[in-house]
């Protein structure tokens, strides 16, 4: 999960990284009270989780209150790479001497952590790492070792900071470490880390992005999640406690087990070539119980994504017998319907494994409009993708 950057530096503050005070505002007004509160010469920075905010004209100084309400007014509602800007963040302007760059990222390939720092910072760090990349210090930082004092110094003199800093920036990297690890992120950066005439150092900037599976270690995360920016229908799953993840394509996906649920999405995603390039809508694992109700709330989240056109239910009865699964999905459809949701979309059932014949004779008994049985998941992605063509 991407943080925005008043939430990264309330993060930084909280860890001792040096930030400047500011206040998250929603509308001109508040940005006005806030600028008198701050005093002097604030900055108004669009709050949106992408970079190149200053380029795009989301980032102003305002020299008083009445300079701050108009910046915000100008900022707010703004569109900025598609994301519409709904807060700003006013904080104190810094006077700036030199901007640097550091951060921390998950080095995977590596199995290691990845510090980077630059004195050339402020500028998008990814054309600093084209045109000049002798200017961009990388340095592997171990696990299990993390980012001593003395870890620190070695990035710091592998970026070339200027000696009268280099303490203060090796301080910096320490609590920045404390960060990425105490909150469990996997990537923390900082650009611009400034320098100020009067000669301290202070992270104007702030990128955090958390890692998802530690979110049941930190109570105080939940507050970070931006409920009106998520996927609605992502949402809802998650209030099911449902493993979903949204799509772009058009054949809604439903199975059991990680394992078997992304394999389907590439069989379907392959089929679909041969459909004009028909591709999956979703990640739906719905687990080891495919009991009714389940399967259920399965349906009822996937055919609710208006893009999905045709619905693949791939299951492979291991614990569950494929009875119990097939008893799922007939009474699942008589739910939805019960519900005033009826189902209207073609659905390929794939069932196999334990107790196999006996659920497939259920759902064949059944006779369901719109509901296909297929043998083989291969020929039932084929099919499910040629449904969705045609329901275009
Ligand atoms: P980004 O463009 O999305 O990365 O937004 P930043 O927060 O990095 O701001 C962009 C630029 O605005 C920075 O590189 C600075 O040059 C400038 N800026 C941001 N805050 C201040 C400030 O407090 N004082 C001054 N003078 N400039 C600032
Ligand atoms: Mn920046």
């Amino acid at each position: 999960m991407d943080l925005y950057e008043y939430q990264a530096k309330h993060l930084f503050g909280k860890h001792g990284v040096p930030v400047v005070p500011g206040a998250v505002c929603e509308t001109p007004d508040a940005a006005r009270l806030a600028a008198r509160r701050i005093g002097g010469t604030t900055v108004v920075k669009a709050q949106v989780k992408t970079g190149g905010r200053g380029k795009a004209g989301g980032v102003k100084l305002a020299k008083d209150e009445d300079e701050a309400s108009a910046r915000a007014a100008d900022i707010l509602g703004m569109d900025i790479k598609g994301h519409t800007v709904h807060k700003v963040l006013v904080t104190q302007a810094a006077e700036i001497a030199e901007e640097y760059y550091v951060s921390f990222l998950l080095d995977r390939a590596n199995r290691a952590f990845l510090a980077m720092a630059s004195v050339e910072g402020g500028m998008e760090i990814e054309q600093v790492a084209v045109e000049k990349p002798e200017a961009l210090a990388k340095v592997r930082v171990d696990a299990l070792e993390g980012c001593s004092p003395a870890k620190a110094a070695e990035i710091v003199a592998a970026a070339r900071f200027p000696a009268e800093v280099a303490d203060q920036v090796a301080d910096v990297l320490v609590k920045l470490w404390d960060v990425l690890v105490l909150e469990d992120a996997t990537l923390v950066e900082v650009n611009p880390l400034v320098r100020t005439p009067d000669g301290r150092i202070l992270a104007l900037d702030g990128k955090v992005t958390l890692d998802g599976n530690a979110h049941f270690r930190h109570a105080s995360h939940a507050d970070l999640v931006d409920v009106a920016a998520s996927d609605p229908i992502e949402l809802r799953a998650k209030a099911l406690d449902l493993n979903y993840v949204k799509l772009d394509g058009e054949v809604g996906i439903i199975g059991n087990g990680a394992g078997l649920v992304m394999s389907t999405l590439d069989v379907v995603a392959y089929a679909g070539e041969e459909f004009g390039g028909v591709r999956p809508a979703n990640f739906l694992d719905i687990g080891g119980g495919a009991s009714a109700e389940v399967m259920s709330n399965g349906l009822d989240i996937v055919l609710n994504d208006p893009s999905v056109r045709s619905v693949f239910v791939n299951v492979f009865g291991g614990i569950t017998s494929c009875v119990e699964v097939a008893n799922g999905v007939k009474f699942a459809i008589q739910i939805l319907a019960d519900a005033g949701k009826p189902v209207d979309k073609p659905i390929v059932c794939r069932i196999d494994g334990n107790r196999a014949e006996e659920g497939r004779a259920i759902l064949l008994e059944a006779a369901i409009p719109g509901v296909e049985l297929v043998e083989t998941m291969d020929e039932a992605a084929r099919r499910v993708a040629e449904l969705a063509a045609a329901g275009k």
